[in-house]
């Protein structure tokens, strides 16, 4: 019965720009490629938006009931300094720059991204393929392009001739026409068309780089647009589900990809059939980007008191393609509202003993119909209608283009629903915890109490000192009492005394060096 009134998947494509409902090619599996990092630097937290877009995408997919093949790339070669095919490769600068090998550097930088990732409670992709293991593939496919007739060679390296694509830049919307004549005064001016890219280059003849690889057009390097056709059509197959990325990459990198495939006649005229964007995270005032050295990382946010989790539950709030200004206040709100939920649900558990259903949701995520029919059908009680309503709206929520900020707030206004039992609500949080992904049910208030670096004084320190005010209160010591909360406070610990004679609880406030 619930089944028929599910409300159907609903995503944004950016190809063709509309929400549409969501089939895959293979029904109960989707197959989904996420653009991955460029590991020349750490991940800063505006690229950590994406991958936390790409998960919620992946567990929504799981609540409705699909099995997910997630692939994310490293790209450890081909990145250059600019989009369009200009500037060093990003890794050879930064190895130069440091002194260290392009090895080291690729490999330090994936092992702190995958662990970012792992701190926000991202689900670990299938496969992580790295884009140097992949050369040869590369090659052929390259190959492939140049047999059909679609590229052309410059004495730097060959060349995609966008020209040959009839509906090149689709997905960007591009003004194709502007770009051609752009190119007619384009400087370098040999590429045929402004929008033409490297889909290898070729070596400088006096120059040796610190990555390069033989190829028919002699030694050098793939283009980064080639990179992610390649690693998504082999692990993926053509066509398959979709795609996602920053919105940077949908006027340049996605178009190349989109052209690539047509060229080589991996997918017939559409390889893929979503394209996902996610907006961008802004900082005023801080064009945070990895090349500048000037960004913040998600240990930095941590430094200032504030739990990854507590990240995730920020970017939750908002809609992923609406930008997102990061902002103090913003963190705040996430971690009070983070904190609330934990409180309660330890609460809540507290109260309702053992939860004897808790093996049974690892299985929900993969029942066919998704975590929303498998409350409802194989439960030994039947959810009351209270519980189903809360059901339905967190359905809904999610089906229509991810709205996770919708489905904070129902689970929210659950926990404090005082017609539900804690059995009932326990439920329904383990089941939204599906999607959105925060350790609802096992996440302890206290983690989230994270010490400011800038902190003066330690946890115990602090322990003490509350301890103490609270004998000189009981001694009736107020001078005592009241100089030692001026001390706190002034250290950044904000204390909440109860009247009921349970010991006073306290916790850091978060240390943020930025605006509201
Ligand atoms: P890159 O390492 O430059 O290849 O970028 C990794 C991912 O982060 C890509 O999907 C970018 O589109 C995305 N990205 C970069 N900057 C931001 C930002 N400020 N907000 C959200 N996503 C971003
Ligand atoms: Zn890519």
């Amino acid at each position: 019965m619930a089944s028929n009134s599910n409300p159907k998947l609903r995503l944004y494509n950016s190809l063709g720009r509309s929400l549409e409902e969501f089939e895959p090619f293979v029904p109960g599996r989707v197959r989904l490629y996420s653009c991955g990092l460029t590991v020349y630097n750490y991940a800063h937290i505006g690229n950590l938006r994406a991958y936390l877009f790409a998960d919620t995408l992946r567990r929504i997919l799981q609540w409705k009931g699909y099995d997910v093949f997630h692939v994310i790339n490293i790209t450890d070669v081909g990145h250059l300094t600019s989009d369009a095919d200009e500037g060093d490769d990003k890794v050879e600068a930064a190895a130069r720059s440091t002194g260290r090998t392009v090895w080291d550097i690729t490999r330090y930088y994936t092992e702190d991204f995958k662990q970012s990732l792992a701190r926000l409670n991202v689900q670990e992709p299938a496969l992580w393929p790295k884009a140097t293991e992949h050369i040869q593939e590369m090659i052929a496919f390259a190959r492939d392009l140049q047999a059909a007739g679609y590229t052309y060679e410059l004495p730097d390296g060959l060349y995609f001739d966008t020209s040959k694509v009839s509906d090149y830049g689709k997905l960007g919307l591009l003004d194709l026409e502007g770009q051609q004549e752009g190119a007619r005064v384009d400087s370098k001016g040999d590429k045929r068309n402004g929008s033409d890219f490297a889909v290898w280059r070729r070596s400088p003849e006096d120059e040796q780089r610190l990555m390069e690889w033989d190829s028919p057009w002699g030694r050098g390097a793939p283009g980064w647009h080639l990179e992610c056709s390649v690693m998504s059509l082999k692990y993926l197959g053509a066509p398959f589900d979709i795609h996602t990325g920053g919105v940077d990459h949908r006027q340049v990198h996605h178009c190349n990809e989109i052209a690539q495939n047509q060229g080589a006649a991996r997918g017939g005229d559409g390889s893929v059939r979503f394209w996902m964007h996610n907006e961008f995270l802004l900082l005023e005032d801080l064009k945070m980007s990895k090349s500048t050295g000037e960004f913040i990382r998600l240990q930095t946010v941590e430094g200032w008191g504030i739990h990854p989790l507590v990240y995730r539950y920020f970017n939750l709030m908002a809609h992923y393609r609406s930008q997102l200004e990061f902002s103090a206040s913003g963190l705040i709100a996430a971690k009070t509202g983070l904190q609330r939920l934990a409180r309660r649900v330890q609460a809540l558990r507290a109260e309702a003993g053992e939860l004897p259903w808790g093996h049974l949701l690892a299985d929900a995520r993969f029942t066919r119909g998704g975590a929303y029919d498998y409350v409802i059908t194989s439960l030994a009680e039947p959810l009351d209608n209270d519980a189903r309503a809360v059901l339905t709206q967190l359905d809904e929520a999610l089906s229509n283009d991810l709205n996770t900020a919708a489905a904070l707030a129902a689970v929210s206004q659950a926990v404090n629903e005082s017609s539900l039992s804690p059995d009932t609500v326990l439920r329904l949080v383990a089941i939204a915890e599906l999607a959105l992904g925060l350790r609802l049910l096992d996440l302890r208030p206290e983690e989230l109490n994270l010490r400011p670096g800038s902190a003066t004084l330690t946890d115990e320190e602090v322990t003490k000192l509350v301890e103490e005010r609270e004998a000189s209160r009981k001694d009736r010591n107020f001078e005592r009492a009241d100089a030692i909360r001026d001390q706190l406070t002034a250290a950044g610990v904000e204390i909440m005394d109860t009247r009921d004679g349970t010991p006073t609880a306290w916790s850091w406030n978060p240390a943020i060096p930025i605006g509201d």
